[in-house]
C-alpha cells in the first residue's frame, strides 16, 4: 500500500516495525519531495505515489525530489519506461526541476540504463541523476551546488516562476506569442515561436484572419492555436501595446495578461510561459511593464484555479533582474 508519511499509523510505533510502505513526504520550505519505495516497484506504483503527493496541499508543481529505491525491486522493461516517461512529460513544468534518484550500492549501472532513457525522453524540464550516498543526493535535488543566479524565482506558493531561457524550448500545455496585429509573424519572440513551430501555426493563425479577425487581433486581445512543431501543446497570442502610440497602454497590457490566462483556463491548461510582452520591438519601459505584468498576473491567477503554474521567461538575467526588482506579486 501506498500513504504518506512514514509508515506510521494513528495508534503509534507498532506499524512502523511491520508495515514497509513506500511513502513520500514534502519539505515545503525546501522545495523538496522525498519519496521512499519499498517493495515491488512498478511504473503504476510510482506514479500512484506521485499523484499522490501532487494532490497534497503542501505539494507545489517544480518541486525538488529525492527518491530513494535501495529498499524496492523491479524488472523493468521498455514498455514500463515509456509509460513513467509519459508521466513525467505530462508533469514536467519548465525551469530546471532535480529528481535525485538513490539506489543499492553496486546497482548504479542497472539504474542508470533505465534513467537515461526517461531523462533524453523527458528532456531539459526534469534533470535526474543517480546517487548511493543520500547526503549527496540531497544535497544535489536542493540544488546547493548551483550558483546562486540560476536559481528560480517563484512568487504566489510557487504558481508563477520567473526565469531566464529561450520561450519556445518550453514543454508548458500553452505559450505565450507578442504577436501583432496581423497575426502573421513579425520579429523577436513571434519569429522564433513561427521558426520553430512550422507552418501549422501560420496557418491557424491566417484561418482566424479569414474567419474570427479580418481586421487583425486588437492589442489587448488573446487568442489560441496549434504549437505545431513546438515543444508546448498550444500558442497563445497576444497583442501587447506599442508604447508612445497605443494610448492606456497598462490597460490594454494588463489585458494581454489576464485575458490570455483565462483564454488558458477556459482550454482546462495548467501551465502557461509568457515572454515580457510589448518590452521588446513595442518598447514597453521594462521596469513598468514589470508592475502592471505581475499585477495582472496575480489578479488572474485569483480567478483561475486550475491553471497550476505560470512561467515567467525572460531572454537574458538582465531582463530578469529588471522584473524581479520592479514585480509586484
Ligand atoms: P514586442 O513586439 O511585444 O515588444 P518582442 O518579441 O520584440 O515583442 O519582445 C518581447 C520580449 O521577448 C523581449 O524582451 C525579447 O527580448 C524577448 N524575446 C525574444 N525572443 C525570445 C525568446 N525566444 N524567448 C523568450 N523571450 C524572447
Amino acid at each position: 500500500m501506498i500513504g504518506s508519511g512514514h509508515g506510521i499509523g494513528q495508534d503509534g510505533i507498532e506499524d512502523m516495525a511491520i508495515v514497509m510502505e513506500s511513502s513520500y513526504s514534502i519539505d515545503a520550505s525546501a522545495n523538496l519531495l522525498r519519496l521512499k519505495v519499498w517493495g515491488e516497484l512498478t511504473a503504476e506504483s510510482l506514479m500512484e505515489l506521485l499523484n499522490q503527493a501532487r494532490a497534497d496541499p503542501e505539494y507545489v508543481p517544480g518541486m525538488h525530489a529525492v527518491a530513494d529505491y535501495r529498499e524496492a525491486y523491479g524488472n523493468w522493461d521498455y514498455s514500463e519506461i515509456q509509460r513513467l516517461r509519459d508521466y513525467l512529460v505530462h508533469i514536467a513544468v519548465p525551469c530546471e526541476v532535480r529528481w535525485a534518484a538513490i539506489v543499492k550500492p553496486g546497482n548504479l549501472a542497472a539504474a542508470g540504463h533505465v534513467l537515461i532513457l526517461i531523462s533524453e525522453a523527458v528532456g531539459s524540464d526534469i534533470r535526474m541523476r543517480l546517487f548511493e550516498e543520500p547526503a549527496a543526493a540531497l544535497r544535489w535535488a536542493r540544488g546547493e551546488d548551483l550558483p546562486k543566479a540560476n536559481m528560480s524565482h517563484e512568487f504566489l506558493n510557487g504558481r508563477v516562476q520567473v526565469c531566464t531561457g529561450d520561450i519556445t524550448a518550453l514543454r508548458v500545455d500553452a505559450i505565450v506569442n507578442a504577436a501583432n496585429s496581423s497575426l502573421l509573424g513579425g520579429s523577436g519572440v513571434d519569429g522564433a515561436i513561427h521558426r520553430r513551430g512550422g507552418g501549422e501555426i501560420l496557418q491557424a493563425c491566417r484561418e482566424l484572419r479569414a474567419t474570427s479577425y479580418p481586421q487583425g487581433l486588437p492589442p489587448g486581445e488573446a487568442v489560441l492555436t496549434t504549437a505545431g512543431n513546438l515543444p508546448a501543446r498550444y500558442v497563445i497570442h497576444t497583442v501587447g501595446p506599442i508604447w508612445g502610440r497605443d494610448q492606456h497602454a497598462d490597460a490594454l497590457l494588463a489585458s494581454c495578461y489576464k485575458k490570455s490566462i483565462a483564454l488558458a483556463a477556459n482550454h482546462a491548461l495548467r501551465s502557461v510561459a509568457f515572454p515580457a510582452i510589448s518590452t521588446g520591438a513595442y518598447g514597453y519601459p521594462k521596469d513598468e511593464a514589470a508592475v502592471v505584468a505581475s499585477t495582472a498576473i496575480k489578479e488572474a491567477l485569483s480567478q483561475a484555479d486550475t491553471i497550476e503554474r505560470v512561467s515567467l521567461v525572460f531572454f537574458s538575467d538582465a531582463d530578469r533582474d529588471v522584473f524581479l526588482a520592479n514585480q509586484r506579486f
